[in-house]
């Protein structure tokens, strides 16, 4: 799928084909050696009665092969590239029995990839295609099969045995040549992709807790690290506590294995991986000394083991039919942790400051790449390297669509959140799906079909132009207040740049949060999701006694830009009365000069190109103080939308009056700074994808960035 005899292969989403065989079980069985591991790999296989009748091809590579049986019996096969290929298998649609022998060479792998040595230990990495690396397999995710592992290694030097799943056997080897040995055997209860095997053999110890889940049922939990280090586990522990515990309330989705295990290494290309049972995490998202830990260390922990946990279900029990469906587990798992933090916060405000975090992460990294050379879609087309697609669009960028997806299930009775319709989506989600390989359309199907009477189900198709396009859609709104007829009318325009592959872009369905506020700071009219859906479009709010000033984009309910001239009063009646505690942040942001309304068409993801501070606002203290309106009244507001014919950038009604350019490309360092200090480092660190060399290069997304390897 890389590079073959030179040439890079590019691969197409629009090539999916179904596997020709399906692999059902795997049984192997590891003689754990660092120079020498010696795998044997018994598999129950059957034809693909929905496939064409052609050869099977088992991907491999850095293999040494030393036998391959059909049912107990030698069988013809040949090597082509990086494929074991058989011709002569039986025919008919009975599973056979196909046992694969072959060694490699732990030690003297350094890709990370596959299993290898450090520090003594064997870890394995899979994702996205490292299983070929250790057995001759169908490693692409929508070949799901059930697994039984066993370990044999030297009890001294490997005292610790992991695999996934759930512990059925272990003890010592007996018979010549076994002096020393032992073995574990896993059962993984779980059908599941090869991507997320994994096993873990060395020198560890383990913090242990057990917890029994609303339904009653016990499990173990544990924390495994190298000797020294177990007084370090604590918050990690605590941290995988809550996950268990949060999803169970909020999503209605329990631990499904006896025991669930963390095990830190420090030799390891990603954050950290959701291997079924056995996640395998930097231990920088593991280890919190608490006499030197800040808050930023335990937030980051707290929301890597969640994000980890949470793939258990989106991610391990669905999974992606292809890796061009990355963002289906990703994007919707980083919603997820981030509902996380913000639950475990509790206040409004501490809510609020994690969802701060989470949009200066975007606007610093997502926006930047999404205006770059290497602008793709949340659902790609093509690649070449699969690895390159760990990016902050696929991640950050797909939450943010996923986040737009809860806000458009709402319905009328249940308020704006779309917390409950989302809900409902997921739970239908698990029903049609569970135990499948799907797609981003599968997802966002069940979440509208689970609530017909949603914008989501209305509008599904133009909103799914979210995973097709890419760049970052500019919203300029307008208002116009009409004081004898008490209406106030915001309009609102749309536009996204060209990106490459796409240069032009349909309209996308952007929601806008917004509500209206009073020259006194009272809401005038209550907050209401808005939804965008054409270039233009006016809404117009009846009943407004005096002239409003908006709030608009509220919790940052859109990945977008928004441009909207207020004045310097205006940004201060925000700053100081808008209930919405993001805008209340916004408001700040755009008064202290340091956020400007850049076009950020030409930014580079390492700070070249940042988007600039805008000096030039006016401060004219008095000016907008003239907002009218005494009374409070809130009442009688009814909104009506229409659509203004023609498109393009909208006039500016106020535009004379001496303001600041509008709204937010960046964040402002020193506020920034004053919430959370090193935080955002915390994501830069925890989002490998900005391991990206900067601007790497006129490429275009097809191309592979040699180095860059990491997720989580
Ligand atoms: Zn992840």
């Amino acid at each position: 799928m890389t590079f073959r005899e030179g040439l890079a292969t590019v691969v197409q989403r629009a090539d999916y084909a179904p596997p020709a065989y399906l692999i059902e079980t795997v049984d192997l069985t590891f003689d754990l050696d660092p120079a020498k591991t010696r795998v044997l790999n018994r598999m129950q296989v059957r034809r693909n009665p929905d496939a064409p009748a052609q050869a099977l091809r088992l991907d491999g590579e850095d293999l040494n092969l030393a036998r391959v049986l059909v049912n107990g019996a030698g069988t013809s096969f040949k090597l082509e590239g990086n494929q074991l290929v058989l011709e002569n298998l039986p025919q008919g649609h009975e599973p056979f029995e196909l046992e694969i022998f072959t060694t490699c060479a732990p030690a003297r792998n350094t890709q990370l990839m596959g299993l290898y040595v450090s520090n003594d230990s064997f870890f394995t990495q899979c994702e996205a295609e490292g299983f070929r690396r250790i057995t001759y397999f169908l490693d692409r995710p929508d070949v799901m099969a059930s697994y039984t592992v066993t370990l044999r290694a030297d009890a001294a030097k490997y005292p610790v045995l992991l695999s996934n799943g759930n512990l059925v056997d272990s003890g010592p080897l007996s018979g010549p040549g076994n002096e020393g040995r032992h073995f574990a055997k896993w059962v993984d209860p779980h059908k599941k992709p090869c991507y997320l095997f994994a096993l873990v053999a060395g020198l560890l110890v383990q913090r242990e807790q057990r917890i029994v889940s609303r339904s009653g049922t016990e499990h173990l939990l544990q924390v495994y690290v190298r000797p020294g280090d177990l007084d370090k586990t604590e918050h990690a522990m605590n941290s995988l506590m809550a996950s268990v515990a949060w999803d169970e309330a909020r999503f209605g989705l329990p631990l499904d294995l006896e025991r669930f295990m963390i095990v830190a290494t420090s030799d390891f290309n990603m954050g950290a991986m959701e291997n079924k049972g056995l996640n395998i995490f930097n231990t920088k998202y593991v280890l919190a000394n608490p006499a030197t830990a800040t808050d930023t260390d335990f937030a980051n922990i707290e929301s890597v083991v969640g994000h980890e946990y949470f793939h258990n279900w989106t991610g391990n029990r669905i999974t992606c039919r292809d890796w061009f469906q990355l963002s289906l587990k990703e994007g919707l798992t980083v919603f997820r942790d981030q509902e996380f933090s913000m639950d475990m916060a509790g206040s409004p405000s501490a809510r609020a400051v994690k969802r701060i975090e989470d949009v200066r992460v975007l606007r610093t990294a997502q926006f930047p790449e999404d205006a770059g050379p290497m602008a793709h879609p949340v659902r790609p087309d093509s690649y070449v390297e699969i690895n390159n697609f760990y990016t902050v669009t696929i991640y950050e960028k797909g939450a943010e669509v996923v986040r737009m997806m809860q806000t458009l299930a709402a319905t009328p009775a249940e308020g704006t959140s779309g917390r409950d319709g989302f809900a409902r989506g997921m739970k239908l989600y698990f029903q049609r799906h569970d135990g499948q390989a799907v797609t981003c359309d599968d997802f966002a199907q069940a979440i509208a079909d689970a609530n017909p009477h949603s914008d989501l189900a209305r509008l599904l198709p133009q909103f799914k132009r979210w995973y097709s396009q890419a760049g970052t859609p500019r919203v300029q709104a307008s208002g116009q207040y009409d004081a004898a007829a008490q209406t106030y009318t915001l309009t609102l325009t749309q536009s996204c740049p060209a990106t490459p592959g796409q240069p032009s872009k349909e309209p996308f369905v952007i929601p806008v949060s917004a509500a209206l506020l009073g020259a006194h700071g009272e809401e005038l009219a209550p907050a209401r999701t808005l939804v965008l859906t054409q270039a233009t479009e006016s809404f117009v709010f009846e009943g407004i006694a005096s002239e409003p000033t908006p709030s608009l984009l509220r919790g940052f309910s859109a990945p977008v830009l928004l441009q909207m001239d207020l004045t310097d009063a205006q940004w201060l009646l925000l700053l100081a009365h808008d209930t919405d505690p993001f805008n209340r942040w916004e408001a700040g942001q755009r008064l202290n000069g340091s956020v400007s309304w850049a076009s950020s068409s030409s930014h580079c993801p390492a700070g070249r190109g940042l988007p600039q501070r805008h000096a030039q606002r006016a401060a004219a203290p008095g000016a907008g103080r003239g907002v009218q309106g005494t009374g409070a009244h809130a009442a009688g507001r009814n909104l009506h939308r229409g659509t203004v014919a023609g498109g393009g950038p909208a006039a500016h009604p106020r535009g004379a009056r001496g303001h600041a350019p509008a709204t937010g490309a960046s964040p402002s360092r020193r506020l920034a700074g004053r919430l959370r200090g090193p935080q955002r480092h915390r994501r830069l660190h925890a989002r490998p994808r900005l391991q990206r060399p900067p601007c790497a290069g006129q490429h275009g997304v097809a191309h592979a960035v040699p180095g860059l390897r990491a997720k989580r």
